[in-house]
């Protein structure tokens, strides 16, 4: 060990005293320690992960692989024992390791880069080791496993993906958008989205979708969605209604200035595929909070006209225009 690694342990063991007096007292502290920033939370905010953190959530300056935070394993640990899940909009990245001991984070340490991760959390549940990694935008982990060593990186979805697509269903859970002739509209936007999800994603595009039936969801909270993970766009989906003479249909579109023309070619597509009218894009603008966005807000077709409305609820209309929709984000946009 040559002086400066001498250094950098001394600095080490200070910076671990000083974490695990603040666990003790339970304090939130932010602590930049050379490049490397961890934040523990409170011992209430931990929840399963009370017990066991207190000792394992160290970071050591050890950059054996630039860029990778590396979790070390014991020699017996298998690639196939390690788990990777996803939590992206919740900006969570779960890493699930079986076969190591309960103690054996206590003496081997994680190390390296932890750029673009805010908070590294780690708990012992069920003979299972988890590690917890809360990054500071949507991202998407990239891995390596080296026997002893397990890296991870994050990384923007557009870095990774040649499309990045965030899906908005437009209603969801207490709000069911319009109801006419029986027909749901959130039914037939949910349904579309989940199908259009797959497709794209079989396709190599990366999706996030966003969840309306746990809670409401603003404009806002779109929009950040949309800036975070680097998406090339917002497809919120509706459909359209004219109460009055119950006779327009056909596929509409509203979108933000550098995406109309865009949602044009894509009304085409869908009039063409799915023997619609094409209403083409309204002069209508998108939601205040939006505009700033590469946003198409697309009608599927008027649920207040009767032959329409159990067209859209149909699978056979959905998988039709969901082919058509994936066609025009991966060809097209
Ligand atoms: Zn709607």
């Amino acid at each position: 060990m040559n002086n400066n690694d001498k250094k950098e342990r001394t600095g080490i063991t200070a910076f671990l005293s000083l974490f695990i007096f603040a666990l003790s007292v339970g304090l939130v502290i932010l602590t930049d320690y050379s490049g490397i920033t961890v934040m523990a939370e409170s011992r209430a905010e931990r929840g399963v992960f009370n017990k066991r953190a207190e000792n394992e959530m160290v970071s050591e300056l050890i950059s054996d692989r630039s860029g990778y935070l590396r979790i070390p394993l014991p020699d017996t640990v298998e690639e196939g024992d390690i788990d990777v899940i996803e939590e992206p909009l919740k900006k969570r990245i779960f890493i699930q390791i079986s076969g190591v001991d309960e103690d054996y984070y206590k003496e081997n340490f994680f190390s390296g880069d932890m750029t673009g991760i805010r908070d590294v959390k780690y708990g012992f549940l069920n003979g299972i080791s988890t590690v917890e990694l809360e990054t500071e935008k949507i991202r998407v982990p990239v891995t390596d496993y080296i026997r002893g060593s397990f890296y991870v990186n994050v990384a923007s979805p557009a870095e990774i993906y040649d499309r990045v697509v965030v899906i908005d269903p437009g209603h969801g859970g207490d709000d069911p958008g319009s109801i006419v002739y029986g027909v749901e509209e959130k039914v037939v936007t949910a349904n579309v989205a989940l199908k259009l999800g797959k497709e794209l994603e079989s396709r190599g595009a990366k999706v996030y979708l966003i969840n309306r039936e746990e809670a409401s969801v603003s404009e806002s909270d779109i929009a950040r969605t949309v800036n975070e993970c680097d998406a090339d766009l917002l497809l919120t989906l509706h459909t359209g209604a004219d109460a009055d003479t119950r006779t327009t249909k056909g596929v509409e579109a509203r979108a933000s200035d550098d995406m109309k023309e865009k949602a044009e070619i894509l009304t085409g597509m869908l009039s063409a595929s799915c023997d619609q009218r094409d209403l083409k894009v309204s002069e209508g603008k998108v939601p205040e909070g939006l505009s700033d966005i590469p946003c198409i807000w697309l009608r599927l077709g008027v649920i207040t006209n009767k032959e329409e409305a159990l067209k859209m609820n149909s699978e056979g209309y959905q998988d039709k225009a969901v082919k058509t929709i994936a066609d025009f984000i991966l060809n097209r946009l």
